[in-house]
């Protein structure tokens, strides 16, 4: 066990992690224990929660949800739980944009467009224009934008810090990437807003992967 959250507002984030889980894993996005999910504290933006490590998605509790710190990605508090091995990119996205929830999952277009699209070691960008869910994104200009694809590095660390140069840089961009051969990372305001996006962003990939267009996709 982790941790019990200290206040009624943590443990309803950490329910809403564990509930969140649970869904996506019945609907096969988050198949075994991969993916994962974090979300700000609401009465500490510097801290999040986040799924624990190896744990299956389909079975977790508001108990297997571990505290960290935003600014380092480190536990919060030493205990048998590890953060997921992919914090490093939660907080990446957290310090770069306003997002309060971000959610990684193997979502199978998404996955699939994340390995047609990839450029061997290099971010990509894939162009998304036209359909009608690119209004679910938020963006300024719904008409079209460029999805980043990142390479899929061993070093979870090496991703982030390409994560956090290209959103730092890139502040009109869409709430989410995806990783190369990997899944698709989104995120919002909200585990329920990140969730929509998320949708919204697999929903896409799927329309790709049927309209069996080409794929447009310029290397950085
Ligand atoms: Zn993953």
């Amino acid at each position: 066990m982790s941790r019990t959250p200290s206040t009624a507002a943590d443990r309803q984030a950490a329910q809403q992690l564990a509930d969140l889980s649970r869904t996506l894993y019945e609907r096969g996005w988050m198949p075994g224990t991969s993916g994962n999910i974090s979300v700000r504290l609401p009465d500490d933006p510097d801290r999040a929660l986040i799924t624990a490590s190896g744990r299956d998605k389909g079975e977790l509790t508001a108990q297997d949800m571990v505290e960290v710190d935003v600014r380092t990605g480190r536990a919060s508090r030493p205990g048998r739980a590890r953060p997921s091995a992919e914090t490093a990119i939660h907080v990446a996205v957290y310090r770069t944009t306003g997002a309060r929830a971000v959610i990684h999952a193997h979502s199978p277009y998404a996955t699939v467009v994340a390995h047609r699209a990839a450029v061997p070691g290099a971010l990509a960008l894939l162009k998304v224009e036209r359909f009608e869910l690119l209004k679910g994104l938020g963006l300024k200009d719904p008409a079209a934008t460029d999805l980043p694809v990142f390479p899929n590095w061993p070093q979870v660390q090496r991703i982030a810090v390409e994560v956090a140069t290209h959103l730092a840089a890139d502040a009109g961009g869409p709430p989410g990437l995806l990783l190369a051969d990997h899944g698709i990372t989104a995120w919002g305001d909200s585990p329920g807003e990140a969730k929509n996006r998320l949708e919204c962003l697999e929903s896409l990939c799927q329309l790709l992967v049927l309209s069996q267009s080409e794929l447009r996709v310029s290397r950085v």
